[in-house]
């Protein structure tokens, strides 16, 4: 069967090498070694430095690897929320990052808008009771991505408020000031381009200090995965329970790849990709961008308005071999959502626009 290009925002293509290292991770026999062992921990070490070096991570940062983004939002909420949580919802993953704090049995509070919105950040005001402020940087199900200017102003302004930020389907593009945040999370099916199965956190010195003072009170923040569990064993380059093995050799060696070809290579040509498909819909009479709003334009999950196309362009894509993704929710037949990660080269993107301009 002839290979299909992904342009699905998660799981998405595999980045380009990841075939190469499993392959050499199993001639390693990297699933059979103990998690004990000094093999893992070199493993564990080098993909957790290697991220730190990649997204310049400060040292006394602290990397957890969990089950995936969706146990981080869980995690996140339980080390640092006694009661009150603030959250940013305009979409269904900060929605899901919100009702985990409901369902763990927390106050949580919103600044909510409609789907396909960002925030007027100046004239939202947290209220002084709250502990921790979550963002979702890109919001996969609409498109909108909240600038890293007015997340670091906020974080800046309430500087006695825990803040945490989901960067899914972001990173590694999105380059944030981690000094100035607590809890950053992704999973690694989305801008790593590995298979699902690993979450990873960056963890900061005051939310661990919140962990333990929330144990102190007595307040339960987990089990195996609290955070002083997973610091104690994070601290031997472990994990309490067995974790996947060949999926962290993997992560560490794409990271490696990642770091020779140059985080702001990366950047600049997402950038410059995202451009580009921003610029054939605005263009074009057939597809409309869905996110009227520059500002809040996703660079890396681009939505577009398929109302006018004429037959199943699914099925024209696919033909062309193409699979994108389909519009989230209530806008399943209606929109698509286009993947601009590190793994699509600028010449595979220009493929996908004479494609659609073909349509
Ligand atoms: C995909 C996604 C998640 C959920 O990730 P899982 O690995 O499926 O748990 C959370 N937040 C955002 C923004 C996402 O895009």
């Amino acid at each position: 069967m002839k290979k299909s290009l992904y342009f699905t925002p998660g799981p998405a293509q595999l980045y380009p090498t990841v075939i190469k290292h499993f392959q050499k991770g199993f001639d390693l026999q990297i699933p059979s070694i103990s998690h004990r062992g000094k093999q893992f921990s070199e493993i564990f070490a080098d993909a957790a430095t290697g991220l730190k070096k990649l997204l310049l991570i400060p040292d006394d940062y602290h990397i957890f690897f969990v089950g995936s983004a969706t146990e981080a939002m869980e995690r996140t909420i339980q080390n640092c929320v006694e009661k009150y949580s603030w959250h940013f919802v305009n979409g269904s993953f900060s929605k899901r990052f919100f009702v985990t704090a409901e369902e763990l049995g927390k106050q949580p509070l919103s600044s909510t808008v409609d789907s396909g919105l960002g925030f007027d950040f100046k004239h939202i005001a947290i209220p002084d009771k709250t502990e921790l402020i979550c963002f979702t940087h890109n919001e996969t199900s609409t498109g909108v991505m909240l600038p890293t200017k007015e997340i670091e102003k906020m974080a800046k302004h309430y500087t006695d408020m825990l803040v945490a930020v989901d960067i899914v389907s972001s990173v590694p593009y999105v380059d944030l000031d981690y000094r100035l945040l607590d809890v950053v999370f992704f999973s690694v099916q989305k801008g790593f381009g590995l298979p699902a199965g690993l979450g990873v956190m960056i963890v900061s010195p005051r939310a661990i200090e919140k962990s333990e003072k929330l144990l102190e009170k007595g307040i339960s923040v987990g089990s195996y995965r609290g955070f002083s569990s997973l610091l104690a064993f994070a601290n031997k380059n472990q994990t309490l329970e067995t974790p996947p093995v060949l999926e962290m050799y993997v992560l560490g060696k794409v990271i490696k790849d990642m770091q020779r070809k140059g985080i702001e290579v990366i950047r600049k040509e997402t950038d410059e990709k995202a451009e580009m498909l921003y610029d054939f819909f605005d263009h074009s009479d057939v597809f409309s961008a869905v996110i009227r709003d520059k500002k809040f334009r996703s660079r890396t999950v681009i939505l577009a308005d398929i109302q006018k196309v004429k037959g199943n362009l699914e099925k024209i894509l696919l033909q062309k071999g193409f699979i994108v993704g389909s519009g989230y929710g209530i806008h399943k037949n209606t929109q698509i959502r286009i993947a601009n990660f590190p793994t699509h080269s600028i010449s595979d993107m220009k493929r996908l626009i004479k494609a659609l301009k073909a349509v």
